[in-house]
């Protein structure tokens, strides 16, 4: 119970990685929101699985593009649970595409959804963590932001700001005992990624990688547990990498 007593809000909790996480801190004795885009139904069978588990849990509205959404889903979260103790910044999206077939558009979707939403979403539970004494911020970055492939051209930078914007909220919330930092997950295998692992191109990238095989989504919530709980109290500005060794 490395998270008992802490309130956490996730933002992309319906699915994948954010779902992991949000269950695993669940099971550390966190209260969750649940955050969503438009997949309510996904976010309310997480809500039922925590509940299953003994645990709390609200699913929330929280679309990152939308500052407004953001504001009035943090504040139910404070109505509901009591406060915000945690915020892990996960909702990301991705398109494959190389450089010259990036269009204005698709560089506009990656970058809100990826950059300028987790900018929304500190700026926003900044006031709520303060009121607490302070908190944590755990940004879900990618070894994409280091490896800069040829495919990812637009997640790339996306996670590659990411990991800036870790640093710099990491300044501004230090005075604040708000405590930044990011996981960077590598090749992962979750059930969308299965069949392309399974696939001769799934098995190159995997060779690219030390440990020579993919992680697994508990992986990177452990990640998430360490960062966020008191056991660590003096790392800040931080991008952890999840990811076999991947970048060497
Ligand atoms: P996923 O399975 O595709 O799930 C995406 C989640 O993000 C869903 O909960 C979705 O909500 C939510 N979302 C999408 N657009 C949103 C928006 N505008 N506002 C709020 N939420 C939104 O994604 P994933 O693969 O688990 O990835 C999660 C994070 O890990 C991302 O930041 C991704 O870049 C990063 N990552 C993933 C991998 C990997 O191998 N999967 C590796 C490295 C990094 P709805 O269900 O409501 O649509």
């Amino acid at each position: 119970m490395r998270l008992a007593g802490k309130i956490a809000v996730v933002t992309g909790a319906s699915r994948g990685i954010g779902r992991e996480i949000a269950l695993e801190f669940a099971r550390q004795g966190a209260a969750l929101a649940i955050g969503y885009a438009e997949r309510q139904d996904k976010a309310q069978e997480v809500v039922a699985e925590i509940a299953a588990l003994g645990g709390r849990a609200i699913a929330v509205a929280l679309d990152v593009r939308h500052r407004d959404q953001v504001r009035d889903g943090l504040a139910d979260c404070v109505r509901l649970l009591g406060g915000i103790d945690i915020l892990v910044n996960n909702a990301g999206i991705n398109e494959r595409c190389t450089f010259q077939e990036l269009t204005d558009d698709g560089w506009d979707r990656i970058m809100t959804v990826n950059l300028k939403g987790p900018f929304i979403c500190c700026q926003e539970v900044f006031p709520h963590l303060i009121q607490r004494g302070g908190g944590r911020i755990v940004n879900i970055s990618s070894v994409a932001g280091e490896y800069h492939g040829p495919k990812t051209v637009h997640y790339a930078v996306s996670k590659a700001g990411l990991n800036s914007l870790t640093k710099v909220v990491a300044r501004y919330g230090a005075e604040h005992n708000i405590l930044v930092n990011a996981v960077a997950p590598g090749i992962m295998l979750t059930d969308q990624t299965a069949d392309e692992l399974a696939s001769p191109a799934g098995a190159r990238i995997v060779e690219m990688t030390l440990l020579k095989r993919a992680g697994t989504l508990a992986d990177v919530a452990s990640a998430c547990v360490f960062l966020a709980s008191d056991e660590q109290n003096y790392m800040t500005g931080q991008v952890l990498s999840v990811s076999g060794g991947a970048v060497l």
